[in-house]
């Protein structure tokens, strides 16, 4: 009995253990011996080659590279926020069950890093999103608090997804490795889908064009919008959470400063997200007149379409801040 017995910690080392146990007896087919070739292929013909992506915005952009060529199962379900999931039994044994995992990187899902580690040991193999993309990092003047790490100028930013050139960069990079590791050919629609990204990309341009270069400055409620920023030409003024990640809080000398910068800046929109709280978001909104809008950054919509997240995503910001 260790002190950490019944923590969330302590619980999922145990479900871990337990899945690794359950991995290493599967666990034979993936061993690099001949024999270990022939049982994996087997194992995968009895249930198909199963993909494994951690979220729901990525997950839509790998089903549309993968069509029915494979299974692909998202971990963090549509609507929870990724910042802070962390996974059941079931879904590490989910985990420990995929032939490919695609994670996003830089630190977005913190809650799963070990469970990577273990399939990964375990012979699942692993593609990082954001090994693939032009990273971007917070730049100075960015952030109002640079005791905190998330902040601090150079912090990488893992909200590569709302760029849709860099998920372009996923799907170029992320083809060749189902080819290789799993035998799965998509070249023909990995051609397709990063024209229809780059078709997307003009037409977000197109949408956001109404916005006059006076008002494209952005508030959100956590920095989830530095990549959307950069592509389309504007300028990330604060956030009501200054941080990568919506889990971090906001101090009210933060929050003090925020509101002064709104004002300012004549900032038009504050935009919330999951994970934003809506008092200190209105709160936020009444002292300085901007509105507030829910704007939805890390959930795809009822159709599950990325192309539909986005234009979704642009279409508010354009109207909002027209
Ligand atoms: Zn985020």
């Amino acid at each position: 009995m260790n002190s950490d017995k019944g923590s969330p910690r302590g619980l999922v080392g145990v479900l871990l253990a337990a899945a690794i146990a359950i991995g290493a007896v599967a666990g034979c087919a993936s061993g690099p011996a001949p024999s270990g070739t022939a049982a994996s292929g087997q194992a995968a013909s009895a249930r198909g080659t199963s993909i494994v992506v951690t979220y729901s915005v990525l997950g839509a952009v790998v089903k549309d590279l993968v069509g029915d060529a494979a299974t692909v199962t998202v971990l963090v379900p549509n609507g929870a926020d990724p910042h802070e999931w962390s996974p059941s039994a079931r879904d590490i044994e989910t985990l420990m069950n995929a032939d490919l995992l695609v994670e996003n990187g830089l630190g977005l899902e913190g809650g799963l890093t070990s469970a990577f580690d273990q399939a990964e040991k375990a012979g699942v193999k692993r593609f990082v999103a954001s090994d693939h993309i032009a990273v971007r990092t917070v730049g100075a003047g960015e952030g109002t608090d640079p005791a905190d790490p998330d902040q601090a100028p150079g912090a990488q930013d893992p909200h590569l997804w709302m760029d849709p050139l860099a998920m372009k960069d996923v799907v170029a990079a992320l083809a060749p490795e189902l080819q290789a590791d799993l035998g799965i050919d998509v070249s023909a629609r990995a051609t397709d889908l990063e024209s229809r990204l780059d078709q997307l990309n003009d037409r977000l341009d197109g949408i956001l064009s109404v916005v006059p270069a006076a008002d494209r400055k952005l508030v959100t409620g956590h920095e989830s919008l530095g990549y959307f920023a950069e592509r389309y030409g504007f300028t990330l003024i604060g956030a009501i959470v200054p941080s990568l990640t919506s889990q971090a809080e906001s101090s009210s000398a933060a929050l003090a400063a925020l509101t002064a910068t709104i004002v300012a800046e004549h900032v038009k929109a504050i935009f919330t997200e999951l994970g934003t709280s809506p008092a200190v978001a209105d709160a936020v909104g009444k002292e300085t007149g901007a509105q507030v809008v829910e704007l939805a950054t890390h959930t795809l919509p009822p159709d599950g379409s990325y192309f539909t997240f986005m234009t979704d995503v642009a279409t508010l910001i354009a109207d909002t801040l027209k």
